[in-house]
């Protein structure tokens, strides 16, 4: 297919999506401010600033459809390529919901979908008095830019607050801290036309704030149909194109929402091999007004992220249904640098490799 998606951001979503394109015979060009990045070694990538007018006009007049691997990029970008007339997917409307944590908990309540109780504050007074009507333990975050558990801070005790050395130079949402029984995501994908299509639920377990590991699908059908629902109605929303992650807390047979990804998601990696479709390919046939693809999972997989360090790769290759995604990153302690995924295709419910494999994976945090 003779078509060019531009990507904005050029990390390893950007990667795995520019792989998915090749597929499909389709181009892709990232714009990225850094000059190293993981995308690089697989498609063509411009580096410029998002907020450099020419640069970012320069980027997308290459190309025929625009898209993106992070909600952290300023809207005053996607501003300046509506300004040509130039379209941008999912929309401007959904990413500025998403890329900010109090807008995306008051929309939610608008819908009457579930959230932790939040509070916004901009000060020390503010924090104290919301501290006091939350409770503890609580979680202060960046109402924006945030990700992989950056940005936050767990409250347990009033000495932690007097701890917390803070500019207050930007705005914070303090969270109560939500007990839950477990963690899952969905992942949605809409068409132009309207089509909607829905991925199996997937568990999730994260380690000091960043995603560990997912196992997919997670067999209950009653949370599924919860989840579909809350998703459809968001996609329905803002007329939605391409690809939506959905993070859930589960509380019992309740589904609290903890927050909306407006792309491809770390959590479904395992449909690269595990499901009919990846979501890589799904997000690319969306934007390109292409056939969506079938989301069915293929048996069960589970997903590990490779944190701080890489295992090696002749170790993991060496069990049989293993795959092993290396992202060419430099190590440091925190950095997501690949993933390994296992799919059982003939024995869902056997976890044995699973538990080798997590001895396998050493992640490095801090
Ligand atoms: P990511 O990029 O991995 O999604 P993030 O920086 O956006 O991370 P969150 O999703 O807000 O961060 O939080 C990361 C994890 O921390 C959650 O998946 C959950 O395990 C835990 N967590 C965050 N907020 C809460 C809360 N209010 N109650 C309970 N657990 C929480
Ligand atoms: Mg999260």
């Amino acid at each position: 297919m003779n078509k060019t998606i531009g990507i904005l951001g050029a990390g390893q979503l950007a990667r795995m999506l520019a792989l998915a394109a090749h597929e499909l015979g389709v181009k892709t060009i990232c714009y990225d401010a850094n000059d190293i990045t993981s995308a690089a070694a697989v498609t063509q990538t411009m580096q410029g600033r998002f907020e450099d007018e020419k640069g970012l006009l320069d980027w997308a007049n290459r190309c025929d459809v625009i898209t993106y691997e992070t909600e952290n990029i300023p809207l005053a970008a996607t501003d300046i390529l509506a300004g040509k007339g130039i379209e941008v997917y999912p929309s401007r409307r959904a990413l500025a919901m998403m890329q900010n944590r109090n807008l995306e908990k008051t929309f939610c309540r608008q819908l009457g979908i579930q959230t932790a109780e939040f509070f916004i504050v901009h000060n020390e007074e503010e924090l104290r008095e919301a501290v006091s009507l939350l409770g503890y333990p609580c979680v202060l975050k960046t109402t924006t830019q945030g990700y992989d558990g950056k940005g936050q801070y767990r409250l347990n005790d009033e000495t932690e607050v007097s701890a917390l050395s803070l500019f207050w130079d930007r705005e914070y949402i303090l969270e109560q801290w939500l007990e839950h029984d477990g963690e899952c995501s969905l992942l949605s994908v809409r068409d132009h036309a309207g089509h909607i299509k829905h991925y199996p639920l997937t568990y999730n377990q994260h380690e000091q704030g960043m995603l560990a590991y997912s196992r997919a699908p997670y067999p209950d059908c009653a949370m599924q149909k919860k989840a579909n629902d809350i998703a459809e109605r968001i996609v329905q929303h803002f007329s939605y194109v391409g690809v939506l992650a959905i993070e859930f807390f589960m509380v019992g047979e309740e589904l609290r929402i903890n927050e909306m990804a407006p792309r491809v998601h770390n959590s479904f990696h395992w449909t690269l091999e595990g499901a009919n479709t990846s979501q890589f390919a799904n997000h690319i046939r969306a934007l390109l007004h292409l056939p969506l693809g079938d989301c069915e999972a293929i048996g069960t997989s589970h997903l590990f992220n490779c944190i701080g360090q890489m295992p090696a790769c002749e170790r993991i290759l060496s069990y049989s249904g293993v795959y092993y995604h290396d992202y060419g990153k430099m190590a440091r302690p925190g950095r997501k640098l690949g993933h390994v995924t296992w799919c059982d295709f003939n024995h869902p419910g056997d976890t044995e490799i699973a538990t080798v494999l997590r001895s396998e994976i050493n992640n490095i945090y801090n």
